[in-house]
């Protein structure tokens, strides 16, 4: 089996462990500018949140306001805005990296690989055309700086949340 090296994910993952809190809560609750804070995009009931420890360039995050830990604890509002921030974040990956493959999934549970368990959160990520490991082993997905890729994707959202139209 291929192992997948992503060290620059260490501090996120051992950090959300020792967090007593909830990560998404205290990011919301705590003051700063939503570009301090890497938030994307504010919706109604959920938004949008750039990954502090991408998996690759541009891993964008949808998040509900209400820290519940699964689908099954969402109202159907909720879980449709969701999906329809999942929708935005693809829009603006596939313009602002031009890829082809986008990955959209949660991990629910620690042993499903949860950062922040108790809080739902999607993942929406470019997925590079060549395997993922191939692409990290050729430095390839090297992550730029998360000021960049907020600055690249926040420049597009008008753009995308007008393509959208009443969808958003
Ligand atoms: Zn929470």
């Amino acid at each position: 089996m291929e192992i997948l090296h992503t060290p620059w994910r260490r501090k996120y993952v051992v950090g959300a462990r020792e967090t007593r809190g909830c990560l998404f809560c205290d990011l919301l609750a705590n003051p700063g500018s939503d570009a301090e804070r890497l938030i994307l995009h504010r919706g109604t009931r959920a938004f949008l949140l750039l990954n502090l420890f991408p998996y690759t360039p541009g891993h964008v995050m949808a998040i509900p306001y209400r820290h519940v830990a699964s689908t099954l604890d969402l109202q159907p509002d909720e879980f449709e805005e969701l999906l329809i921030l999942c929708g935005l974040s693809e829009r603006l990956l596939r313009d602002a990296y031009g890829c082809q493959s986008v990955h959209i999934g949660s991990n629910l549970g620690e042993a499903a690989g949860a950062g922040v368990p108790g809080h739902l959160h999607f993942h929406i990520v470019e997925w590079p055309e060549q395997p993922l490991f191939e692409a990290c082993k050729n430095d390839e997905v090297a992550p730029e700086a998360v000021t960049e890729t907020y600055e690249r994707l926040s420049k597009r959202l008008p753009k995308m949340l007008e393509k959208m139209g009443d969808l958003a």
